[in-house]
């Protein structure tokens, strides 16, 4: 193709320096290497290091069958995990403590929705989270609590197992009983997290909503949920800004006749007004007692409902079970970060994700490590937050979003400059695919090229990371910006339009999951058909994920954004996060999202929004330069029709771009945009539809 061969030669072409140069290789061997598509950017070549190859040892009941069947590699283990599916789940629950042994290792139609994984077993894990390390070193810490306001609180193992004893207790007292539902709309703190682990003790069954949604979001989630009890608290901090947590319960409340009872955390002065159902959280643990026996659960009573992020539409209402979940987020994160005992796991998102769910409350305690609390936001107070954070807490395995890379990338090198960054050993990114830019700047600038970076692939209904850079094997390649390989048991297929690409034949379509794994979700809280419609229905037997991906001639995949976003120009078929991948590439340029439209002539046509970096106005050669850009860096028909500069672009509040709001601004269809419940802040549409506007 006409495509220059590295995105810093498609900069150079147009005449703009870059900050620092994508061609520089950062091993000695080398060669630049193309993925995806023919015409794609091709991008350097980073290696698994020597410490982060695959080693059976990684995965300790599985480590004898291993030997038995001379298995060695990575590749070796994958393909044993398919053709021996059942011995290699059996092995790995090893890690798990069980009050009683399962009899079937799974039983899954997925033609009939029917998903069930160690039957007959039984545990509890808040037992496997808590009382197991306790057992060992009750002082061992399990939480490091950043607060809003720079500084750390440190729970211990001991701690923790006590207050969400008195925390299950107190829950016992307002009658919740096993599968009841209770409702937990608290910042990312100690409390929350003691609430979670309260309910998996007791088997009632949490929904985690995040705390600052609006009183209909919370609302509509209590009510599909059935809720009994909401656990919050009278306000938190956010950012330095007050949110006022009980106030938007009791508007949503009014309307949900289940909740009996809802608990209130004093955690500032600000006093409020107290109904019949209130009642003060601390002086109901006070009086509660300390010790709370475990209850035995089956592997597949439920553990938790938690809703998407709502990037596409309503939310849906995922259920997660005991045993399997459990077994899959540590897992994953044993061996995706290879994992060490005594490390701090710096996974920053907020409880109310899945990846707050899986990875920092579940994975970490249930491999009795210390994880990190995250409680305010990437800028505050300064865009030097996240690397003071990571200097004080010495954090270990650093996980985040690319928005926030993105919108700490645009404030420059020197807000990390000052800080010691040596404790880090991995990276790790998940939520949206990762433009080469932003890849780049956390491989270099954060990680000083030591750290691999592992941009991780899944979703809620996954429960944990099903394709990653690692484990791999040692000195096998790491591509910016591609998932690559599929987790152990994870079997990923490609559909193109007509049917499934093989193995290898470097083709585009939609992913699907081929077969069952124990941490997929087990169906959508009260709608049994939407379930199977929803996930099981296209192809019948496998679970449809709904984004588009590349499987690479090597065997790798990339996923290329959503199914929605993949679009078709003039007969070319173009994933919009390649054309943001090259306007990202503009050293003046923060962020961008780029849609289609329906056009006369092309069939589909592109509207670009652009979000400018910190310091910078547009001028008349900016649109120019983006241009050049993306015809050097892909090709002419990739230019959009209309670039529009925006002040921000919607997203989620889980930091996802909403493009469905940006393809209705972009058809001037501003009447009705369905639900944006999930809308970060609902002001910010009106300055994108003037600057959209303005164009037309
Ligand atoms: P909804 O399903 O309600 O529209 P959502 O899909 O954004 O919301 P999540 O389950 O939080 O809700 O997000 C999962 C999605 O995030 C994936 O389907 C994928 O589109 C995207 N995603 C997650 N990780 C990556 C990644 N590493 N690379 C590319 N995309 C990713
Ligand atoms: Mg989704």
């Amino acid at each position: 193709g006409k495509a220059a061969s590295t995105p810093a030669k498609a900069y150079a072409k147009v005449g703009i320096e870059r900050e620092y140069s994508t061609s520089t290789p950062c091993f000695a061997n080398d060669k630049p290497k193309h993925y995806g598509k023919k015409e794609g950017a091709p991008c350097r070549n980073v290696r698994v290091p020597e410490e982060y190859g695959f080693k059976p040892g990684m995965l300790p009941g599985f480590e004898n069958v291993a030997r038995e069947h001379g298995l060695k590699t990575y590749k070796d283990v994958y393909r044993f995990s398919l053709e021996h599916n059942d011995l290699f789940w059996e092995s790995c629950a090893k890690m798990l403590n069980w009050k009683e042994p399962f009899h079937t290792v799974q039983d899954c139609d997925l033609k009939k929705g029917k998903v069930g994984w160690f039957l007959g077993g039984k545990l509890n894990v808040s037992e496997n989270c808590l009382d197991r390390h306790v057992a060992e070193d009750p002082n061992k810490i399990a939480l490091l609590w950043e607060k809003d306001e720079p500084g750390t609180v440190q729970i211990s193992y001991g701690q923790l197992l006590e207050w969400t004893c008195k925390m299950a207790n107190t829950l016992k007292q307002a009658r919740v009983q096993k599968g009841d539902c209770v409702c937990v709309y608290l910042p990312t703190s100690p409390m929350a997290v003691a609430s979670m682990l309260a309910c998996a003790r007791i088997g009632a069954i949490h929904t985690v909503v995040f705390a600052g949604f609006s009183s209909e979001s919370l609302r509509d989630r209590i009510q599909n949920c059935k809720a009994k009890v909401v656990i919050t608290a009278n306000e938190m901090i956010r950012g330095g800004k007050s949110i006022p947590l009980k106030q938007l319960v009791d508007d949503a409340v009014k309307d949900c006749p289940t909740v009996k009872t809802v608990f209130v955390e004093q955690r500032t002065k600000k006093e409020g007004r107290y109904a019949k159902h209130d009642v003060a959280l601390t002086d109901a643990l006070d009086a509660a007692s300390a010790e709370c026996a475990p209850e035995v659960l089956d592997s597949e009573d439920p553990l938790f409902v938690l809703y998407t992020s709502g990037s596409t539409g309503k939310p849906k209402g995922v259920l997660h079970t005991q045993a399997g979940y459990l077994l899959y987020a540590a897992l994953t994160q044993k061996v995706v970060f290879n994992l060490k005992p005594g490390e701090v796991f710096g996974c920053l998102a907020d409880i109310g994700w899945i990846t707050g769910h899986s990875y920092v409350v579940y994975a970490p305690l249930a491999n009795g490590i210390t994880t990190v609390l995250f409680e305010s936001t990437p800028n505050y107070p300064s865009p030097s937050r996240y690397w003071s954070t990571v200097e004080r807490l010495k954090i270990n395995h650093l996980y985040i979003s690319p928005t926030a890379l993105r919108s700490l990338l645009r404030h420059g090198k020197s807000h990390v400059k000052n800080h010691d960054l040596s404790s880090l050993r991995t990276l790790g990114l998940v939520g949206e695919p990762v433009n080469h830019e932003a890849w780049e700047w956390y491989y270099d600038v954060i990680g000083q090229r030591r750290c691999p970076v592992v941009d991780t692939w899944w979703q809620t209904e996954t429960g944990g990371i099903s394709i990653a850079p690692l484990p791999g094997d040692s000195a096998d390649p790491i591509y910016p910006g591609m998932a690559m390989r599929p987790f152990f048991g994870i079997e990923p297929v490609v559909k193109n339009s007509e049917a499934f690409a093989d193995h290898g034949s470097d083709q585009a379509g939609v992913l699907y999951v081929a077969r069952p794994w124990p941490g997929m979700l087990r169906g959508i809280y009260g709608d049994e058909e939407r379930f199977v419609e929803t996930y099981l229905s296209e192809k019948p037997g496998c679970y449809t994920t709904g984004d588009g991906c590349v499987e690479t001639a090597d065997g790798y995949f990339k996923i290329t954004g959503r199914v929605d976003d993949v679009i078709n120009v003039s007969g070319h078929r173009l994933g919009t996060a390649e054309v943001e991948n090259a306007i990202d590439s503009h050293g003046k340029v923060a962020e961008s999202a780029v849609v289609s439209f329906p056009h006369l002539v092309k069939g589909e046509g592109l509207a670009a929004f652009v979000v400018l970096t910190d310091d910078y106005e547009a001028d008349e050669h900016l649109v120019k330069d983006l241009k050049g850009l993306i015809k050097h860096s892909i090709a002419s028909y990739a230019i959009p029709e209309e670039i529009v500069i925006v002040p921000h672009l919607p997203k989620t509040r889980s930091g996802k771009i909403m493009r469905r709001l940006l393809k209705l601004i972009a058809q001037n269809k501003n009447e009705d945009f369905g639900d944006t419940s999930t809308l970060q802040d609902p002001d910010i549409l009106k300055p994108i539809i003037d600057a959209w506007s303005k164009t037309t």
